[in-house]
């Protein structure tokens, strides 16, 4: 393994300074899908992680790893969803204040949202990037600390929490599928599980309309793309041009990455709400979506799917999965 900035002692730190605020999820077998590809097929339940994805293992990495004094000025992100959740809840329970900026373009009601789990809401620009940049100004103007929603060792190291579980809950296992957006959480999970035992295989799956990591893995270097509409909105984004970490390793640690379609994300879902009785966004079903169509073969292997997150507005949950209720495969 090429020299990596994290090691599993911190990894095992990271696990104690997170418990309290974080669930050692469930892990189910899909019988169905294990029959269907002929391996073993296990999914691990992020979506039933508190506040309903496996964001919450970062953010409260990071900010338990701060100061008393960086806890004061309070910390700062720019996320629509599920990391902006995170870190107001996380922030909320240790009393630090909290600023999340998002574009003129996200909906009131996702707003509300954040704004219900007592964040201050910042509004500026018209995309992520804009959001961004007004965190960066505030950064620097009020010393707020930004807590990154994937681009950072304490970060990656919270994620890499769920590798720690799946070592021991799954002695057995022979590989791994994880939504890949940012990396943050493919490169935690790959460099704790390929740490303990390298020939673990670690595949990360991607939607297929702008899928920035794909790209950039092929062209040897962070690349940026125009954001495209998707059901997985939670993989939507760049990995940054100045990517300090999770673009390399995600280059060392991951053997393959999978792109699949809005079609293949929506029966995915259907499949998990039909045999498993779970709402699963779509950014938490591209796992199931890749071995549903088959473009990740069994081999007879031993398979945990990492199914990422819950968040998602039920009706349009509803009109997403209907179309597939009738004619599962
Ligand atoms: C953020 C997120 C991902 C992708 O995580 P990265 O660390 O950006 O790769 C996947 N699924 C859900 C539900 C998410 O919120």
């Amino acid at each position: 393994m090429t020299n990596s900035p994290l090691n599993l002692e911190i990894v095992y730190q990271t696990r104690q300074m997170i418990s309290p605020y974080c669930l050692r999820t469930n892990i189910v077998r899909s019988n169905r899908l294990s029959s269907v590809t002929g391996a073993n097929i296990l999914l691990k339940l992020e979506c039933l992680q508190n506040i309903g994805s496996f964001k919450i293992r970062g953010a409260a990495s990071k900010i338990t790893s701060l100061t008393s004094a960086e806890k004061q000025n309070g910390v700062i992100t720019a996320s629509t969803g599920n990391h902006a959740r995170a870190v107001s809840y996380v922030a909320k329970q240790n009393g630090i204040p909290v600023t999340i900026c998002m574009s003129e373009d996200v909906p009131e009601n996702k707003v509300e949202a954040i704004r219900a789990l007592g964040a201050e809401v910042v509004i500026f620009g018209h995309s992520q990037d804009d959001a961004f940049r007004k965190v960066t100004e505030l950064q620097e103007r009020e010393g707020k600390i930004l807590v990154h929603p994937f681009d950072d060792l304490h970060v990656i190291s919270g994620q890499a929490t769920i590798g720690l579980e799946l070592i021991e809950d799954l002695p057995h296992l022979e590989r791994v599928i994880v939504p890949l957006s940012g990396g943050g959480l493919i490169s935690g999970i790959g460099f704790a599980m390929k740490t303990v035992n390298p020939s673990i295989e670690v595949l990360g799956v991607s939607m297929d309309s702008a899928p920035v990591m794909y790209h950039s893995l092929r062209a040897g270097r962070p690349i940026q793309m125009p954001e495209e509409d998707t059901l997985a909105d939670s993989l939507r984004g760049g990995i940054g041009l100045d990517n300090r970490f999770t673009f390399q390793m995600v280059q060392n640690f991951v053997d393959d990455v999978i792109l699949v379609t809005e079609k293949e994300i929506a029966a995915a879902m259907a499949y998990l709400f039909k045999e498993h009785r779970l709402v699963v966004e779509g950014a938490g079903a591209v796992g199931v979506a890749a071995l549903l169509s088959q473009k990740i073969l069994p081999k007879d292997k031993n398979t945990a799917v990492i199914i990422s997150g819950n968040n998602i507005d039920i009706p349009f949950f509803l009109k997403a999965v209907q179309p597939y209720l009738n004619n599962m495969i």
